[in-house]
Formats: structure tokens, C-alpha cells, sequence
């Protein structure tokens, strides 16, 4: 495979953005595709906000000149093969709809470079079904990672059943070189993190349906008594409560398990438009800044 210079990335929403951030900051020249021109423009709004940040930050995160060259090395177009020409791997973040993932795996195997690195940021789904809907099967694993990308340092790398070893070893390195501490992890549903992350905050949700504790007080028993950063609804919250839905409908669907069954909560906050810290309201009320106001449920 050759040396990765261009990182493409499919889908410019909450974790594309992020993913083309520190693509950008570590020296790749990053191309970053959507279906919505709008999502490009506010990606890149987000991105450069994020930039100003870090170097107003005291001390300074990243100098004034290095954020420049950082921004400088960002593109963005509406044209998926162009995109996908471009990539010396590509990393899809299109949202967690199983159709939808094999589509964009069609298309960047018709498109991408013979030697590209074909990566899925999904959360839950089967690399090995993705890697199916191209020809290349071993050149495809998973690079699973969290949010805000900036700042959480994970990356899964996923090792699909026909993925070739060069390419689960092309995938931890260049999860390296973006800063992140990777971990590779068996192509099984919701791998090594969503399939625990649901489970905790389905569970978190069925004790609110009950009244066992309010948000509030479930949240501050796992940070101060498990001492979690944060707490399981307000992670949800962040994670976005529709693509939490997602995650949890695939996982039952998959693995069967009652304790994935999206909780009724869910299915009512998303079916209403709560989808979190993005909308303003899920669990809790949030500002536009995103600072969390007070308990919504
Ligand atoms: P999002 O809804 O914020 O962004 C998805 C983006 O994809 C949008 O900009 C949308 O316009 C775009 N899109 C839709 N159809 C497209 C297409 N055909 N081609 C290109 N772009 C298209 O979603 P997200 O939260 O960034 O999630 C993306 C993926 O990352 C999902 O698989 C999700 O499970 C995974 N993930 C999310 C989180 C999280 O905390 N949000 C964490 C880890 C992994």
C-alpha cells in the first residue's frame, strides 16, 4: 500500500469534522466530502472555531502558524469521486444506516485508488458485511472514533474476517500519526465500546422510566461513585440520542439481547426531535454553546 499522504473523509457531521481536524493537524492533506453543502460550510466554520481555540489557549495548544497550515491543508467538495480518487485512505462517517454504509463502500470501491486504505468509522456495524460491498475486501477494517475526536485519544481498529494484517497494521499506525492511542478489536457487534457504552445507557434510561433517581442524580452515581468523567445521559446526549437509537436498534437486531432494546424514552425523545446537546434538548436543556442548563425529563 502506498505511504498515506491524503486522508479522504466521507460525511462532515459531528465526528467527519473531527476526523478531518486532527487529519489536518497531523500533516495529511485532508479532503473532506458531503452530501450537503451546508454541512461542508459548517464544518469548516467548526473546525476553524476550534482552531481560534487552541491557539488562544494559555499556554497555546497549537501555534497561530501551524493552525493556518492546518486549515490550508483542509478541502471540501460535493464530489464523491473525486473525494475518493483523492485518499490514500478514506474513512467514511456517514450516519449509522447499514444501506446507506454499503452504498458509500460501492462507490469508494469504484472510485478509490488500488492500494487505498477503505476505513469505516461505523459504531456498532459489521466491517466484514461493509467490506462485502466492495472487491477489495482486505483492504477494509474499521477505524472506530469517539467524541469530540479532538480530544479523545481511542481509535478501534477493527479487524474484519477478510482484512489483510497489512492493512489492520496500515490502520494503527495511521491512527497514531492522528495522536490517537488505538486498540484493535474483533469484528463483533458494537466491538469493544458501544456494545458497553449501550448497555449502561439503556440501562441508565429504563431506571429513569421507573423514577429510581432522577437524571441528575444516575448521572453523578456513575461519576462519583464509578468515577466515569461523565455521566451515562449526558453521554448520550453528546453522542447524539439518534444515532444512540441507531446504535441500540442494530445491536438488538444483532445480538438479541434484551438489554439493547432501545428503551421507550429514547424512541419518544428521538421521534420528537431531542436529540441531545445538537438540538438543544435530550435528557437535559442545553444553551447554544452547548453548556447543559437543567434536567429535561
Ligand atoms: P452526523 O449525523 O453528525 O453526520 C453525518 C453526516 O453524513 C452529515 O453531515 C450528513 O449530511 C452526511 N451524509 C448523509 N448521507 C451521506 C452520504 N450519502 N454521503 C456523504 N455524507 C452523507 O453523524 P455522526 O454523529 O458524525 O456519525 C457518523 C458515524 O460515526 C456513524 O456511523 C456513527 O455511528 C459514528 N460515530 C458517532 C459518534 C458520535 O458520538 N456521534 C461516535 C463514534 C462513532
Amino acid at each position: 500500500m502506498p505511504e498515506i499522504r491524503t486522508v479522504t473523509v466521507i460525511g462532515a457531521g459531528t465526528m467527519g469534522r473531527g476526523i478531518a481536524e486532527v487529519s489536518a493537524v497531523a500533516g495529511f492533506q485532508t479532503v473532506l466530502y458531503d452530501v450537503d453543502p451546508g454541512q461542508l460550510e459548517r464544518a469548516v466554520a467548526a473546525i476553524a472555531a476550534n482552531f481560534d481555540r487552541a491557539v488562544a489557549a494559555d499556554p497555546p495548544r497549537l501555534s497561530a502558524d501551524a493552525a493556518a497550515a492546518a486549515r490550508a491543508r483542509i478541502r471540501t467538495t460535493t464530489d464523491f469521486d473525486e473525494a475518493a480518487r483523492a485518499g490514500d485512505a478514506a474513512i467514511e462517517a456517514v450516519p449509522e444506516l447499514l444501506d446507506l454504509k454499503l452504498d458509500v463502500f460501492r462507490r469508494l470501491d469504484a472510485a478509490a485508488a488500488a492500494g487505498a486504505l477503505l476505513a469505516s468509522n461505523t459504531s456498532t456495524m459489521s466491517i466484514t458485511k461493509l467490506a462485502g460491498a466492495t472487491g477489495r475486501p482486505e483492504r477494509v477494517v474499521g477505524m472506530h472514533f469517539f467524541n469530540p475526536v479532538p480530544r479523545l485519544k481511542l481509535v478501534e481498529v477493527i479487524r474484519g474476517e477478510r482484512s489483510a494484517q497489512e492493512a489492520v497494521d496500515r490502520a494503527v499506525e495511521l491512527a497514531r500519526r492522528l495522536g490517537k492511542d488505538p486498540i484493535v478489536v474483533k469484528d463483533s457487534p458494537g466491538f469493544a465500546s458501544s456494545r458497553l457504552g449501550v448497555a449502561l445507557g439503556n440501562e441508565a434510561m429504563r431506571m429513569l422510566e421507573q423514577g429510581v433517581a432522577s437524571a441528575t442524580d444516575i448521572d453523578k452515581a456513575m461519576r462519583l461513585g464509578y468515577n466515569h468523567p461523565m455521566g451515562p445521559l449526558e453521554l448520550a446526549d453528546l453522542v447524539g440520542l439518534d444515532a444512540r437509537l441507531n446504535n441500540a436498534r442494530y445491536l438488538d437486531g444483532t445480538l438479541g439481547e434484551a438489554q439493547f432494546q432501545p428503551p421507550a424514552i429514547l424512541e419518544r425523545l428521538v421521534a420528537e426531535g431531542h436529540l441531545g446537546r445538537k438540538t438543544g434538548r435530550g435528557f437535559y436543556h442545553y444553551d447554544a454553546s452547548g453548556k447543559k442548563l437543567g434536567e429535561a425529563i
